[in-house]
């Protein structure tokens, strides 16, 4: 079984539309895929169609798990929490997710007002076309930027010049703290997997006793075979996983085209999903 549960659809900053995701899995020979766009849960529902579709034409289809990847900061520093199979109508959780992906439109705007005073030739209007119906991040930018010849690649605007963590046009957006949203993710019947923990480049790794106390208040899983994890990264951290009681995940955190990663790159265990599918009381597989 090949199991690949952190991806991204146009519903955020991946390229392919949730049908499309949905085809690519199924062409990449995925038997499970978790759609886990950031802040939302706006692909679902396009995703479920067309994997109806795609068993309806006795093609063989990924069974779709829902999720979604939470933006979180503790300390000052932001971190992902992958959020599997939770009820996406239970009140408390909507709103917050809610808060934190309407904030991305006005803190985008402002890191292009930014880019604007230093005198960099990028417009709203521009990177408004590129998110569309998406909640807007910063990889939308960084193509705009792209686009007006500043930089080369996605990665070259992830840096202290551009929209790097404290970057000259960096802007912070709403962020939950990570053990609310351990809190209302359980409320809401879902399972949490702490996201590239140790993915020092994207600055989203944080002191390592904030993993201990995260476990210790129901953090169900950390994921581990990420591509910005080098080996011995990764050895420490499934050492870490083992003392400390937490599942282990693999996975492609595929964007489409913004990222040269294919899907199924890193892959979970069979045992551990049907453990987080266990858990789960939100909303199960689709389908079941
Ligand atoms: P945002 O949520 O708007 O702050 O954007 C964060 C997203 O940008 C992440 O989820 C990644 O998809 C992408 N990203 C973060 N750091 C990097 C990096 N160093 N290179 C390429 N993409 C990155
Ligand atoms: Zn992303
Ligand atoms: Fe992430
Ligand atoms: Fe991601």
């Amino acid at each position: 079984m090949r199991i690949d549960l952190h991806t991204h659809s146009t519903a955020s900053d991946g390229t392919d539309t949730p049908a499309q995701l949905v085809r690519a899995a199924a062409a990449a020979g995925l038997d499970v895929v978790a759609l886990t766009d950031h802040d939302t849960v706006a692909g679902h529902a396009e995703a479920r169609k067309a994997l109806g579709e795609l068993r309806d034409t006795g093609a063989a289809a990924p069974v779709l798990v829902t999720g979604a990847e939470l933006s979180c900061r503790v300390d000052g520093v932001s971190m992902h929490m992958l959020a599997y199979l939770f009820d996406p109508r239970e009140p408390e959780l909507h709103r917050e997710r809610e808060l934190v992906r309407d904030d991305r439109m006005p803190r985008a705007q402002a890191m292009v007002a930014r880019l604007r005073e230093h005198g960099v030739p990028v417009t709203w209007d521009r990177v408004a076309e590129i998110a569309g119906d998406g909640a807007v991040g910063r990889p939308h930018i960084a193509q705009a930027l792209i686009e007006a010849g500043l930089v080369d690649s996605i990665a070259q605007a992830f840096t202290p010049e551009w929209i790097g963590p404290g970057g000259r046009a960096y802007v912070e957006k709403h962020e939950l703290d990570p053990f609310e949203a351990v809190r209302l993710v359980r409320n809401a019947g879902g399972v949490t997997v702490f996201a590239h923990p140790a993915a020092r480049e994207r600055g989203t790794c944080v002191p390592e006793s904030v993993i201990h106390d995260l476990a210790a208040a129901g953090l169900d899983g950390i994921e581990v075979d990420h591509m910005d994890h080098d080996e011995p990264t990764r050895a420490h951290l499934r050492s870490l996983a083992g003392e400390l009681g937490l599942l282990i995940t693999g996975s492609s955190d595929y964007h489409g085209t913004r990222k040269t990663v294919r899907l199924g790159a890193n892959t979970t265990d069979p045992e551990v999903y049907r453990e987080i599918v266990r858990r789960a009381t939100g909303a199960a597989p689709f389908p079941p």
